[in-house]
């Protein structure tokens, strides 16, 4: 597995690109949003959340970056006529689609097996697989039409190897995984979209602390800091990389 770490993006290396980054309003996918813009991109910020995409939304216009792009959708109760919908959307507004980061995803609880919640068990499996499943099938015409286009699926050490009491969030993950490699199979032949996985490590948001209350966040990197690998796997430089797995730190 490959990390990128070091990689120092060129300040236009996402110049023209037009990105969407789901869960972009909180955490690790906020900061890929707005590393994204600074380097170029118009960046479609996809979330639950409205106040919190239009903080980062602000914060690239205060930055100077390209005029970005608020889309509210929330994986649980979406349907395939909202990603349908949207994809109709961007097709009108911007024409193609040259990446996409999918970001967002739900913890659900850490317990035994046999006490997980079965509601608790499909909401997860909704936010983390099921949901960016569709919406990446309504969004494939979009990124057909990019001379050079990237889809990255954020996973987890836990959807590589499984560890007790992870449940569904685990098993999302390895999900992930699989439908990655299924399509990056698929659209090979194209040579102008690659599809991978990246998982970030463990990294300082709200989503680590509620995984692991007892450990000091001060111990982990921050989303910032682990923005390198994003940024080498969203522009032309992982061009011809397609079906494998990344590491956004080193282990
Ligand atoms: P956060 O909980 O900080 O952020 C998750 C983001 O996903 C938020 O913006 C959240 O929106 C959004 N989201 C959650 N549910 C939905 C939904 N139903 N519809 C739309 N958006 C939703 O998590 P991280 O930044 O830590 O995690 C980002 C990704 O990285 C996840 O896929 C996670 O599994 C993965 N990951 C994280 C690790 C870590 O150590 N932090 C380690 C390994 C993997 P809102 O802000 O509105 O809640």
């Amino acid at each position: 597995m490959t990390c990128k770490i070091d990689y120092v993006a060129p300040a236009d290396l996402l110049s023209d690109r037009i990105v969407l980054v789901t869960g972009a309003g909180d955490g690790i996918g906020r900061a890929a949003a707005l590393a994204f813009a600074r380097h170029g991109a118009t960046v479609i910020l996809l979330g639950r959340t409205i106040t919190k995409l239009e903080k980062v939304y602000d914060e690239i216009e205060a930055a100077g970056g390209p005029q970005p792009a608020i889309f509210p959708l929330n994986f649980e109760g979406a349907t395939h006529k909202d990603y349908h919908d949207m994809a109709e959307t961007l097709d009108r507004e911007f024409g193609r689609l040259d990446g996409v980061l999918h970001n967002a995803g739900l913890l659900g609880r850490i317990t035994p097996f046999e006490q997980y919640n079965p509601e608790l068990w499909d909401q997860v499996m909704q936010v983390n697989i099921n949901g960016p499943i569709w919406m990446t099938q309504a969004l494939l015409p979009l990124l057909q039409a990019s001379p050079d286009a990237s889809i990255v699926f954020t996973s987890s050490s836990v959807g590589r190897k499984g560890r007790a009491f992870w449940g569904a969030y685990a098993v999302s993950k390895f999900a992930t995984e699989g439908f990655m490699e299924v399509l990056a199979d698929e659209v090979e032949h194209l040579g102008t979209l690659r599809v991978n996985s990246l998982n970030p490590g463990a990294t300082r948001t709200a989503m680590r602390v509620n995984a692991y209350p007892g450990e000091d966040p001060n111990t982990l990197r921050t989303s910032e800091e682990i923005m390198p690998t994003y940024l080498w796997l969203m522009g032309p430089d992982s061009r011809g990389r397609n079906g494998e797995r990344f590491d956004a730190q080193p282990k």
